[in-house]
């Protein structure tokens, strides 16, 4: 999507601080962390929000799923554990509509 940050993003059209990347998938840093590490990841599909995913976006879903605990996991090395976040539309507090997860990490979490 061309006005899209995240598709952007992605694409390396803007830059961003990249932790992970494949053909499919992307994570990079916040620019507004709120634990020491906090990490997202898309698809370089643009999806806009969980709320949109049709069952033909289930594939999709189980993989960015496998790529946020392969990055959490092995990447990361969140090894104490870590949180892991979807904002779904304004009410969920989501401002980026490009679908997202939220990793965070590197602190005891308060609930
Ligand atoms: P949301 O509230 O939509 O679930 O999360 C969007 C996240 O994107 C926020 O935590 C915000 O700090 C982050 N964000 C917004 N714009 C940018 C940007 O240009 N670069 C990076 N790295 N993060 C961004
Ligand atoms: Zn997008």
């Amino acid at each position: 999507m061309s006005d899209c940050l995240f598709c952007k993003i992605a694409a390396g059209e803007i830059p961003s601080n990249k932790v992970y990347e494949d053909d499919d998938f992307f994570a990079f840093h916040d620019i507004h962390p709120k634990a020491p590490t906090h990490v997202l990841v898309i698809p370089k599909f643009h999806l806009a929000t969980l709320a949109d995913a049709t069952k033909e976006d289930s594939a999709l879903l189980g993989q960015l799923m496998d790529r946020v605990r392969h990055i959490a996991d092995e990447v990361l090395k969140l090894d104490a554990g870590y949180r892991v976040i979807i904002n779904v539309r304004e009410g969920g507090g989501q401002v980026v509509f490009h679908i997202h997860v939220h990793i965070l990490g590197g602190k005891r979490l308060p609930f």
